[in-house]
């Protein structure tokens, strides 16, 4: 069931989306070449928890860290520990804030000093993708106009669309219904409404779509090796179109 957000509560995910794009800002500062994924995610605990937040992930089904930290052929979920981040890296970042009883769930993907040319166009193809999708989630669409956009972008770019994870819905969980894949034809799906609340998050591979998960239970990483981005933003769908809330 897709549990649509009165103003008030809107406001409440507003709040906790500020705090999110503000841990953010620090995390970006902080990435440089030599610091451990270790060290992004006690920064980040650090000023979730002095900002009067909670790190949504950390416990989340037993996840360790307070972000996830996916380098490379990495595509998300990848657990902080004590890898470095080397010059020509991308590392995608992924977090959740839960403050004053909502959460905002936001990642994006960073060049770790000179990138190569097609780690450059990858970013920039995921976060466009993202942006086209958000561009979608207007009062009277379809769901599925979203993943819609984000494919087309994708595809036209030569990149493709991981298909087995799918973004969501948001709110006082950080994941409700409905989910919202990256990918699919428009005009299907749930008609979008004032008050509903999504994260909108694609993740491109420059290769082959295909993902596996590591060993550990947790990392996702292509099958093919090919570098992978992901960018995320929470949003509300309002009466005047879609306002991202995880923006500073
Ligand atoms: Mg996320
Ligand atoms: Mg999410």
């Amino acid at each position: 069931m897709i549990i649509l957000k009165s103003l008030q509560q809107i406001d409440c995910m507003r709040a906790a989306g500020r705090l999110t794009a503000l841990t953010i800002e620090e995390i970006k500062k902080a990435i440089r070449p030599g610091i451990t994924t270790g060290e992004l995610d006690a920064l980040a605990e650090d000023f979730i928890i002095k900002h009067g937040g909670i790190p949504t992930f950390k416990g989340y089904q037993g996840f360790p860290g307070s972000i996830c930290a996916s380098i490379n052929d990495e595509v998300v979920h990848g657990i902080p520990g004590l890898r470095e981040v080397k010059t020509g890296d991308i590392i995608s970042i992924d977090i959740g804030v839960t403050y004053d009883g909502y959460v905002g769930d936001s990642a994006f993907t960073a060049a770790v000093g000179e990138v190569s040319d097609e780690a450059l166009h990858l970013l920039r193809v995921t976060e466009e993708a993202l942006h086209k999708g958000i561009a979608q989630a207007v009062v009277g669409g379809r769901l599925s106009d979203i993943g819609h956009a984000i494919e087309c972008h994708v595809k036209s770019a030569g990149c493709s669309v991981v298909r087995d994870y799918v973004g969501h819905g948001i709110g006082a969980r950080m994941h409700e219904d409905p989910p919202v894949p990256n990918y699919g034809s428009a005009g299907r799906g749930p008609r979008l409404m004032a008050g509903m609340t999504l994260a909108i998050e694609p993740m491109v591979n420059l290769g082959s779509h295909e993902v596996r998960v590591m060993p550990n239970g947790w990392t996702v990483v292509t099958v093919d090796g090919s570098l992978s981005a992901h960018f995320e933003h929470t949003i509300a769908i309002t009466a005047d179109g879609p306002e991202i809330l995880t923006r500073a």
